[in-house]
């Protein structure tokens, strides 16, 4: 209906708005709709197609007759987002086959103009659509590259963030033991010259656990940046590093001797030492500084790092607040005690212990009333090692419980063996073994097993042991004894002196320690020698009062056993009357 109001006002409106343009940009609006995402409303689209179907009628009217109005058409489609193949298509369709008879202008030559005008339209349309689609590819390219630009930028901030992070302890800012062990590592690698010797302290604050455990973490942290700001501050030309805890590190790097670095450990010693305001509380702490100095030829980072750590352990067992020097034979001795007591449990394992034994003779009539048990280590490498050399460590390992049953069963196995009247077998109890629930049960099975008499088997404890002892193994000695075992105070007079447990536990027999013994190895001399003889005479009397026995060891020589005889000694342990020696060599000495 609206093409034949159209037509009827023919090519009377040659100039101005046509009045049929408004019905055929409704149906360039309808023949576009759906060819590509448009963002406008239907009457947006047809108001702005409108605008175009005047500019063309425009166009084909114009004298001189220009086709690029009908290329700016093409590149406004384009821009208007009409972009898709289909929608040049329907545009073009409709254009050519509409655009006059709507308007009314269907004459030869607007046939003719039209044509070069919907060419020209594609042309436009197909040019704005490259340059767009390189301006897409070039903006994409700029994002692209900004994004990257952006992602390097990060990256490089956050690497330097992490490697600030990976050398530097977060609580107090100072470097942390990966940076000390590489600054110590280049150093020595690339001493520079002038570097001759290097020297390394390890700090180490002394009972810093109490101030965590009785103030809290936080003010335990804030004692950690306290000391770390003042360590930091007076030893300025130094690197200083928190290794970890409450231990710092300090890298002395030019030094002229081993004065040098004690100076730097003396000075960090007195800057801890000042009372800090820590959380409004005045606290002061104290530290131990472990040192290490060497020439830079000898050094190797890993080392030095290990043994600074070793002398600090050094300066706390001498009570801290003090700096120590690494001691190479000292190093020597820990390492090889060290690698014994690794040693311990395998050793066990493949029996390398043995039993030697040593007669406890009466000095009444000379006969051996008992044998101690003394044990020794045949040790691959090392070869014949004494008690001394082991025991410490199995007791410090724990692995005493093990070698101590083991001591024990041995002991029973072999005793049983002797032919009687045969002595009663002594053997050595650790505390750690008093402490084991089991100790009766473990001596009750073993005398049941091995059939050897309760009282054929002494167990000898320690002055030391019975101060520390408590209930439970008070109970535990008093059923043995009540089984009938003999119980004996070994090494007297050596201890804590402290008589009391003689009331309380049932014991059988002293043994006197071999000082007195020695005391009496020149009687006429002295005062001393006097008073070692009283003293001596006044706990055989009291010994003999409470029912109990005494021997006396390390008796070296026949005066020695005489006086002793004279003072009223039950027996005698030593040189004199044996020395200790495989089991073969005592029965021999047996009636
Ligand atoms: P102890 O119980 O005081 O044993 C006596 C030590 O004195 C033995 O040393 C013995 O060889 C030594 N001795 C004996 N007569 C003389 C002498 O006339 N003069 C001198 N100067 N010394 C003499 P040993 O065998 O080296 O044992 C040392 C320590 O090792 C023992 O001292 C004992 O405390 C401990 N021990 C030995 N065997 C064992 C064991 O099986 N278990 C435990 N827990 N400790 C043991
Ligand atoms: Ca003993
Ligand atoms: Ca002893």
């Amino acid at each position: 209906m609206a093409d034949h109001t159209a037509s009827r006002y023919g090519t009377a409106l040659a100039v101005g708005v046509p009045s049929g343009s408004t019905t055929f940009a409704n149906r360039w609006a309808r023949a576009v709709t759906g060819t590509s995402y448009i963002p406008m409303s239907r009457t947006e689209l047809t108001e702005f197609l409108g605008r175009l179907t005047e500019r063309l009628a425009a166009a084909l009217v114009a004298e001189p007759f220009d086709v690029r109005p009908g290329a700016r058409v093409g590149a406004d489609l384009v821009a208007a987002h009409i972009c898709a193949p289909e929608g040049l298509g329907r545009s073009v369709e409709v254009v050519a086959l509409r655009l006059l008879r709507d308007l009314g202008m269907e004459t030869a030559d607007a046939e003719t103009r039209l044509a070069r005008l919907v060419g020209a339209m594609a042309t436009g349309f197909a040019h704005a659509l490259r340059d767009r689609t390189l301006d897409e590819q070039e903006q994409m390219r700029r994002a692209a590259l900004s994004a990257r630009d952006q992602a390097e930028q990060g990256l490089r901030e956050s690497e330097a963030r992490f490697r600030h992070q990976a050398g530097h302890d977060p609580l107090t800012g100072l470097p942390n033991r990966t940076s000390f062990h590489e600054r110590l590592t280049d150093v020595i690698r690339d001493p520079g010259t002038g570097t001759e010797r290097i020297g390394v302290c390890f700090l180490d604050l002394d009972r810093f656990k109490v101030v965590n455990d009785s103030l809290g973490h936080r003010v335990g942290d804030q004692l950690l940046v306290s000391v770390a700001r003042r360590l930091r501050h007076s030893l300025g030309g130094h690197l200083v590093a928190r290794l970890g805890g409450d231990k710092f590190g300090i890298l002395v790097e030019r030094t002229g001797s081993t004065d040098d670095v004690v100076e730097v450990a003396e000075a960090a010693i007195a800057t801890v030492g000042r009372p800090a305001l820590v959380d409004g509380q005045e606290l002061t702490v104290s530290a131990s500084v472990g040192i290490v100095e060497v020439p830079v030829v000898d050094a190797a980072s890993g080392e030095l790092m290990r043994a600074a750590d070793s002398t600090v352990h050094w300066a706390k067992l001498a009570g801290g607040a003090r700096w120590s020097l690494f001691d190479p034979e000292r190093n020597r001795l820990e390492l090889a005690r060290h690698a014994l007591s690794a040693a311990l449990p395998g050793a066990l394992d493949r029996e390398e212990f043995f039993l030697d034994y040593q007669p406890l003779t009466s000095l009444r009539d000379g006969t051996v009333l008992g044998v101690e048990a003394l044990v020794r280590w045949r040790h691959p490498e090392l070869g014949l090692l004494g008690p001394d050399s082991f025991i410490g460590l199995a007791e410090e390992t724990g692995l005493i419980v093990r070698l101590g049953a083991w001591v024990l069963a041995e002991a029973c196995r072999q005793a049983r063996e002797w032919p009687e009247p045969a002595p009663f077998v002594s053997v050595n109890l650790a505390v750690r073994q008093l402490h084991t629930p089991d100790l009766v049960h473990q001596v009750r099975d073993l005398l049941e097993r091995t059939g050897l008499p309760p009282h054929r088997l002494q167990l000898e404890i320690t002055e030391s042991t019975m101060m520390t002892t408590a209930a439970e193994p008070a109970r535990a000695l008093r059923t043995l004894a009540d089984l009938g075992v003999r119980i004996a105070i070994d090494d007297f007079g050596t201890g804590y002196c402290n008589l009391a447990y003689l009331r309380d536990l049932p014991v059988t027999e002293l043994k006197v320690a071999g000082s007195f013994v020695t005391g009496l190895r020149s009687p006429g001399d002295g005062r001393a020698g006097r008073t070692n003889e009283r003293i001596l005479t006044s706990l055989v009397a009291l010994a003999h009062d409470l029912d109990l026995t005494v021997t006396a060891e390390g008796v070296e020589t026949a005066d020695q056993a005489e006086r002793l005889r004279e003072i009223g000694c039950d027996a005698g342990q030593g040189w004199h009357f044996g020395r200790p020696g495989p089991p073969e060599r005592l029965l021999a000495r047996l009636p």
